[in-house]
């Protein structure tokens, strides 16, 4: 069974984010002007404020920074417990994505473990998730 996730609404800025698993691409705004990154996509740098801004994709790799472990079932047909945790992104300063460790059991689940990205395709939206690196 497959744990429904909220949709997010597509525009022209996230599209890139939340469909680029299509390809296995996690895809992040870059800044052309200074070269940093924003997450979530806007169509503004928010470090210049730069409209010169793209989604590229990324190494698809990174770290657990925190996570908790769910054990309520928020909605029907939420599959619990699950982990829900904070992955600094490699090569990515300054973004931190909200995501789910997936793949492990939840007490297998470690501050820093490496981790990287697997998408869960649900109705056209590829949600990024992570699973450790073994
Ligand atoms: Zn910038």
């Amino acid at each position: 069974m497959t744990t429904p996730r909220p949709r997010p609404r597509l525009d022209a800025d996230n599209r890139a984010f939340w469909t680029g698993g299509a390809e296995g691409k996690l895809n992040i705004h870059k800044c052309g002007e200074c070269g940093q990154y924003t997450h979530p996509p806007k169509p503004l740098c928010r470090h210049c404020h730069s409209e010169n801004v793209a989604s590229e994709a990324v190494a698809g790799t990174g770290a657990v920074d925190t996570y908790t472990i769910n054990h309520q079932q928020w909605m029907p047909g939420l599959e619990v417990p699950f982990v829900i945790a904070r992955v600094r992104l490699d090569g990515v300063p300054g973004v931190i994505l909200t995501t789910n460790i997936v793949n492990c059991a939840v007490d297998e689940v470690a501050f820093d473990d490496p981790v990287r990205v697997v998408f869960e395709e649900q109705d056209g939206i590829w949600f990024p998730l992570f699973e450790k690196v073994r």
